[in-house]
């Protein structure tokens, strides 16, 4: 068992959730938006995203990567596990991950969607490392912005366990 301790609440984020739900109504207000949720982290963030969401005309796809090297920190070779399953083309988009960190996945995925002719692509991340960043990314739409810590739960997980815990929490490190 690790040794951890909550950082966000489950409270916490339903309310930031619920905010970001209402401001991507606002912003697609007459367009049809394709949200692509990038498995796995991302997968508990995009089911509590969409519900919060009014509009209908959302498209929901999946796409699974994973970047080689060390298991806590990206090493910028993404590799597609999972492509999503449609022409995307002229398609406004949002990219849904759990957390940005150094930036390399998101970087890699801006230009993977722009090379396939998508109308406009956003992203959306429930948690950004700010601080360690190794490339300039926009995040559009940010859900909490964490110092440089190793965190789990809501999705996130350490060696593909604690995806389930409600709330995000931190490794203590010792
Ligand atoms: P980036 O390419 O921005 O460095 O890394 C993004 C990916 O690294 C995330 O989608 C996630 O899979 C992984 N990652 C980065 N920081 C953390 C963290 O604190 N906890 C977990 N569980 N994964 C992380």
């Amino acid at each position: 068992m690790a040794d951890f301790k909550v950082l966000i609440s489950q409270e916490e984020i339903e309310t930031r959730i619920k905010e970001i739900a209402n401001q991507i109504d606002q912003d697609y207000q007459g367009k049809k938006v394709t949200l692509i949720c990038i498995l796995k982290g991302a997968f508990i963030f995009l089911t509590d995203l969409v519900r919060n969401i009014n509009k209908n005309d959302i498209i929901i796809e999946f796409m699974a990567v994973s970047s080689y090297g060390n298991e806590k920190r990206s090493s910028g070779k993404i590799k597609i596990i999972k492509d999503v399953d449609r022409d995307l083309t002229d398609e406004h988009i949002i990219i849904v991950e759990d957390i940005v960190d150094t930036g390399l996945t998101i970087d890699f995925l801006i230009k993977y969607f722009n090379n396939k002719g998508v109308a406009s692509v956003k992203t959306c991340s429930l948690l950004d490392k700010a601080v360690c960043r190794k490339i300039d990314v926009p995040v559009d739409y940010s859900g909490f912005t964490i110092e440089d810590r190793f965190v789990i739960g809501y999705g996130l997980d350490l060696a593909q366990e604690y995806r389930n815990l409600p709330y995000v929490a931190e490794i203590k490190e010792d």
